[in-house]
């Protein structure tokens, strides 16, 4: 199966160069086609996409930014989906120019033991957490899959007096079918893996004599992920490697093959920006995405997949993500460490991280602002352990009934982290939120349902969700 997966390649980079050329002399009329059909929130092709990027004026510019804000409002809501990264171990035996993990780089490597885990795990919970990414380098010997599962049993055993981690999503290297078998069995979310860059030339320079250097194999990890059974991938690409149009669209057109092939697209995106991190320059490297065109980028990609999550780091600035959470943004780290250990050690400065991060308030910094902002953050991890994923959470998505189900979760565990992490001032002031809130949950059943669990919350009851 896995050879039958391998000789097909769905990103034809000659079929890229040419709609990209052939898009060139785009006129207004032409985008304004788009945006209109951009409205009716069905997403759109990547031949509508490759029209898109070519949009400079101001005023259509704008329109992008708040059809993106419109979307996601419709079919998200308010929600902020909130998550922190959790970086088991730093071996690595790859030579990724950008990543402060080559093996190139001569530091003292490490992974963390059940015990370290778990302390790292008590102190994310402590923050208030209940949503976390796996990270780790790639080292089939040091950090093997047996490791990675029995690290995420360690993950979810971990329990505070407030409770545990309810969801681990994982992000590590591209692998086999039956290593994503066995991910699936110990009950992951969602399996995010990075292409980089869509770009062949470009991904074999950036991944040098190493194991992830074979594109090929890198770019069909999420059809043996579906082979094996998980079917919430997330993809991204690394902002800043190879030309964006060029990724945006092979992008779209990986969301369309696994579309047509499995029945279910990407269920997120990632937008991380390349960032500086130990041995290597940022200014070797002439792709980098200005603000500007990151926010298009963002915005661009909430047209393109609607039903899709769009998930930001701390890699950006505060600002910056305060400002594209406006424009599609659906799940945000907050509090993270990117260092093996790096909850624990944080204030002693002694660990290497994998790059630099730009956002450092906490959890609660974070939501205090998106509550004022007019935002929900959410802690829900309600649909994976409902089974509601791949196909079941976007006929969800797409029936509307998204707001019957994810905005009482969404501000159920609000209500909860207020009460759990937050003072007097803040429970009452989600209290009002989440009144006010019941207004827009279509069905009166449950607006009932949500207002008792409040007061079930209230009174000492914990993890409620439908
Ligand atoms: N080893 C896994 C793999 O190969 O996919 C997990 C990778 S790593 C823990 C997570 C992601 O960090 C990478 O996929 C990469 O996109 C990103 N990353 C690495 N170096 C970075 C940098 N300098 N700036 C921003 N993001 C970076």
């Amino acid at each position: 199966m896995e050879e039958i997966i391998m000789n097909k390649s769905f990103i034809d980079h000659d079929y890229i160069y040419n709609l990209l050329e052939e898009t060139k002399n785009t006129t207004k009329e032409d985008i304004q086609r788009i945006l209109d059909k951009a409205r009716g929130t069905t997403g759109l092709t990547h031949k509508d996409i490759a029209i898109l990027l070519q949009t400079e004026d101001e005023k259509q510019l704008k329109e992008i930014f708040e059809i993106a804000g419109e979307i996601k409002k419709k079919i998200y809501g308010n929600r902020i989906v909130i998550f922190a990264p959790l970086y088991l171990s730093d071996y690595c035996v790859n030579n990724c120019v950008y990543c402060g993990y080559k093996r190139g780089n001569k530091f003292e490597r490490r992974k963390l033991n059940r015990e370290e885990i778990q302390e790292e795990v008590k102190l994310l919970e402590k923050m208030g957490h209940k949503r976390l990414a796996l990270e780790a380098g790639e080292d089939p010997v040091n950090c093997d899959i047996d490791y990675i599962l029995d690290s995420i049993e360690a993950i979810y055993e971990t329990h505070n007096e407030n409770g545990n981690i309810r969801r681990v999503n994982v992000n590590i290297a591209a692998t086999t079918v039956e290593n994503y078998r066995k991910l699936k069995g110990s009950g992951i979310g969602t399996y995010i893996l990075f292409q980089e860059t869509y770009h062949k030339p470009t991904y074999e320079k950036m991944h040098p004599k190493s194991l992830k250097g074979d594109y090929e194999y890198h770019l069909t990890a999420f059809d043996r992920a579906m082979e094996g059974g998980i079917d919430d991938v997330g993809g991204g690409v690394l902002f800043g490697l190879a030309d964006y149009k060029f990724e945006i669209l092979a992008l779209i057109l990986h969301n369309e093959h696994l579309e047509e092939k499995y029945g279910v697209g990407f269920h997120t995106i990632s937008v991380p920006r390349i960032k500086k991190a130990e041995g290597m320059e940022l200014s070797l490297f002439p792709n980098i995405v200005t603000d500007d065109e990151f926010k298009k980028i963002v915005a661009i990609i909430r047209l393109a997949v609607p039903f899709t999550g769009i998930i930001l780091s701390t890699r950006e600035t505060h600002e910056i993500r305060r400002e594209v959470i406006e424009y599609g943004v659906s799940q945000v780290s907050a509090g993270s460490c990117t260092g093996v250990g790096g909850y624990k050690e944080k204030e002693e400065g002694k660990n290497i991280d994998q790059f630099q991060v730009s956002d450092n308030r906490s959890p609660i910094e974070v939501i205090r602002e998106l509550i004022s902002d007019g935002h929900i953050p959410s802690y829900c991890t309600a649909c994976y352990r409902m089974g509601r994923t791949g196909d079941r959470f976007m006929a969800l998505a797409k029936s509307g009934e998204i707001h019957n189900v994810c905005g009482p979760n969404a501000l159920m565990t609000l209500m909860e982290f207020a009460l759990d992490y937050g003072d007097k001032e803040l429970c009452k002031e989600v209290e009002k939120l989440v009144i006010r809130e019941c207004e827009n949950i279509p069905k009166t059943d449950i607006r009932k349902l949500l207002l008792k669990n409040v007061g079930k919350l209230k009174n000492g009851e914990r993890d409620l969700y439908l």
